[in-house]
């Protein structure tokens, strides 16, 4: 909550109760979430202060968006989750957070060979999960 209050202070920016309650959702839940999901667990904010306060973090950089399908899921930067990149399901649009060293380290040492200074990456895998394939490959009767 510090620094978000602090980066919030930066922008020029008040802790609204919206702003509050939406950040603390995403940072409770770990995870990227949909407008929906997060209507439903900001209940008492409404939807257009929901979507306003998403405009906001996004400029001023604290939310990533994720497209999964037609749908775009926020979450918070790496600053207030741990690292991690993404596993996600065309068909029933779930995410799995998944985060590997190995891989790091590559990536780490691709910038490095390239001589490229990096701030950020990102690195989603899609296709479908384990219980979809069980749904994709079910022979029709
Ligand atoms: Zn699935
Ligand atoms: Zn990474």
């Amino acid at each position: 909550m510090d620094s978000f209050s602090k980066i919030l202070k930066d922008n020029n920016l008040k802790i609204t109760h919206p702003r509050k309650v939406v950040f603390e959702t995403l940072l409770e839940r770990k995870t990227a979430l949909t407008i929906k999901e997060i209507t439903k667990a900001c209940h008492d904010v409404d939807r257009t202060s929901i979507y306003r306060t998403l405009q906001t973090f996004q400029q001023i950089g604290i939310i990533n968006i994720i497209n999964v399908g037609w749908k775009k899921q926020y979450e918070l930067i790496d600053v207030f989750l741990p690292h991690h990149h993404h596993l996600i399901c065309l068909k029933c649009h779930n995410k799995k957070s998944i985060h590997d060293e190995t891989l790091e380290a590559y990536i780490k040492e691709l910038c490095k060979n390239n001589h490229f200074q990096t701030t950020k990456h990102y690195f989603e895998i899609e296709g479908f999960c384990k219980n979809c394939q069980k749904i994709i490959a079910r022979p029709k009767i």
